[in-house]
This record gives structure tokens, sequence and C-alpha cells, in this order.
């Protein structure tokens, strides 16, 4: 059956983040890129055995015109600049708008705005990660009652700051089902979070009545403010426990009334939670699910299936196209080029079926790609 053609729609990348400055180009640490396994040995050798690492090295050799071998496309990828390979990649991806999460990579390694934005020439809008700011916070405030305050002021104008929404890795912390806790738990966990951050310089936040007790603050702020946050929500590296990470943990947060002015965004497809991932997508109306082709890392027919799964009971002005790209242009760039193909692909069968009609799909397709990221987080979208 024909696929709805997407080539043309210039694609909103709604999840990303920051190229690296020094790209790595030796097969052991390119192949680091694409995983999630924090394992040295699956890390230099395994990633390589993926369906998807396999495709990506194809798609490599077929845009540098060279033989299709890690080692070739390695070699000519060496050759080149990190914004050379920005610039080449994102013009071939026809990337139009990024919506960037600063919280990974470090940005002492990332490119500079400047570099990236002169060599991507696509719309950028970047997020306040949350925790990042919580536990510098924390650091600076040995008073509870004063830690909220700054809270608050922190999270009461996001946009002022510059930022286009909020991200949240509560996953990777204490998982999904974040509570309300009383003022005494709350406080204990506070004093245990000082405490670490004397001993250790540094906290890591994984004190949960205090993290939970912030986030509220922080969504109460959101959803004055109309205020997008998105969640990592599944598919990660294993530092978070992935049965913590389900997107079915969220209820509190998607029940509170309270909350329905904060656009919640489900990233990573909540994979290997897509259906439950669409499922709370088509029930709350303000939650959204992203649907990402670059990680998780899968093969063509396992993207297929996730994508039939989510077009077959989320609406499609819930779902947004992204890639999870960063430290690496390919991804991005991969991304983009799967992301089109997959969706047009899924939409040809809608229509064939008789649930769509051919304009109602490449409308759809056209919302899923940029239209709804456009429209949630105040991005043109259009390539300069
Ligand atoms: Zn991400």
């Amino acid at each position: 059956m024909p696929a709805i053609e997407l080539d043309d729609v210039a694609v909103v990348d709604n999840h990303c983040h920051a190229v690296q400055t020094l790209q790595r180009n030796d097969p052991a640490d390119f192949r680091a890129y694409f995983t999630e396994s924090p394992d040295p040995s699956m890390r230099a050798g395994a990633a390589g055995e993926t369906a998807y690492y396999r495709r990506l090295l194809r798609a490599m050799a077929r845009f540098a015109d060279v033989e299709p071998t890690e080692e070739a496309v390695l070699a000519d990828r060496a050759g080149k600049s990190t914004d050379e390979l920005v610039a080449r990649y994102f013009a071939d991806a026809g990337i139009g708008g990024l919506v960037v999460d600063t919280g990974f990579p470090t940005p002492d390694t990332a490119l500079a705005d400047a570099t990236f934005d002169a060599a991507s020439r696509a719309d950028r809008v970047t997020l306040l990660r949350l925790e990042v700011e919580f536990q510098e916070l924390i650091a600076e405030h040995a008073d509870y009652p004063a830690l909220l305050d700054a809270v608050r002021a922190a999270t009461a104008d996001v946009r002022s700051r510059g930022f286009a929404g909020l991200k949240s890795i509560v996953a990777y912390r204490t998982g999904l089902a974040i509570e309300r806790w009383s003022d005494d738990e709350a406080r204990a966990s506070f004093r245990a979070a000082r405490e670490e951050a004397a001993r250790t310089g540094a906290v890591r936040l994984g004190h949960k009545p205090l993290l939970d007790t912030l986030l509220h603050l922080a969504f109460e702020n959101a959803a004055a403010q109309e205020l997008p946050l998105q969640f990592h929500v599944g598919y990660g590296d294993p530092d978070a426990d992935l049965r913590r990470a389900a997107p079915l943990e969220l209820r509190a947060v998607l029940e509170e009334r309270a909350y329905r002015s904060m656009p919640v965004v489900l990233l990573h497809n909540c994979w290997p939670y897509f259906r439950e991932g669409a499922y709370l997508a088509s029930v709350y109306p303000n939650a959204w699910l992203d649907v990402s082709y670059g990680i998780p890392f899968l093969s063509t027919g396992e993207m297929r299936s996730m994508t039939r799964a989510m077009l077959g009971v989320a609406p499609f002005s819930k779902l947004m196209y992204s890639s999870d790209g960063g430290r690496v242009p390919e991804i991005h760039w991969l991304s983009a080029h799967d992301g089109r193909a997959l969706l047009g692909e899924v939409l040809g069968e809608l229509v064939a079926d008789g649930d769509l009609d051919e304009r109602e799909a490449r409308s759809a397709g056209e919302a899923i790609l940029r239209g709804n990221a456009c429209a949630l987080y105040g991005l043109e979208g259009t390539r300069r």
C-alpha cells in the first residue's frame, strides 16, 4: 500500500540533546554512543551487534558514498570537523526545530550554542532540568523553608529565564510514583540530603520525600504558566529501575486536577510500555506521548510495531516526533529519516484500512512531525 509522502516536512525534534565538540571515531568509542549500557565491554563490543547500529552504518555509508563497513564509515567521519558533520546531517535530515535538554551532555563538552545554531540552521529552544536545579539549591540553602522559597522563585517564571519547558529525571532517581509527604518527612529527607552534600561535596537527589515535595512545588508553578514538563519514562540506562520508570506510575500526577494546565510529555515512547503511554495520551487531556525514532535504539520492524500501536489509539494531536539524539549528530539525522518513513508507512496503512482518508493522514503526519511541538513549545520550527 502506498505510504503517505512526508519527505518535505521540516521535522521538529521535541526531545534531544547537544552535540559534543570532541567526536570519537575509534570503533570501540563510536559504538558506545549507541547503547545505554554503562558496561565497558558492552559499550565497546555488543553495542555494535544491534539491528540499529548495522542500519546506521549502512545509512552513513550511503550518505558518505563509501564502502558499507565500520572502518570506511569511521575513516570518512574522522576527516570532517564537528560543525561540518552537524551541517551536513541536519541539512540532509531537514530538521527545522529542536527542543534541547541541556542536562546531558554537560555544557562544557557541547558545541557552543552559536556554533551549533550556525551549523544546524534549526530553530532551537531549551528545557530546564529540575533535578539539577534542585541539587544546586539544596547545596545553597541550609534552611528548609528558605529552600522551598528558592524552588518556588526558580520555577515562578520559567520562560523569562529563557526556557520553553521543564524536564524531570525523577524516574532515574526515586521513581515516577510521586507522592505527598508530611512536613516532618520532607524535613528529615532534606537533612539527609544536606548531610550527603557536606560529606561528599555534592548531592545526588535520591531522597524521595524531599524530591517529591520539590517536584510538587514545580508542578504547581508549571500549571500556573501552562508550561510543558517532560518526564523521562521507560527505556534508559540501568541507573533507572525500569519498573519504577513505567508510565502508569504517573497516575497521581495525571489525576491531580490542579496540574491539568501543565502539559505532561512522556518521553522515549515509554518503550517498552508504549501501549500504556498511548493509553495515557488517549485519556488525559494534558498527556502527550513522545514518538522517538532514535533512542530507544530499535530495528525497523520494532519501530513499525510501536508506530502502529501508538497511532492505533492515541489522538494524533497528542503525539510528537523526537530523536533523543545527543553527543553525535547521527542520531538526530537517522531518526528524522526513519520517523518520516515509518509514520508515512503506518499512515498509509490507516488509509488502506479505511480509517483515514489521504488528506487526514497527511495532516496527522505533519502534526506529529512538527505542528504539535511548534504549538506546545512556542517554536517556529523553520530552517534558517
Ligand atoms: Zn533524552
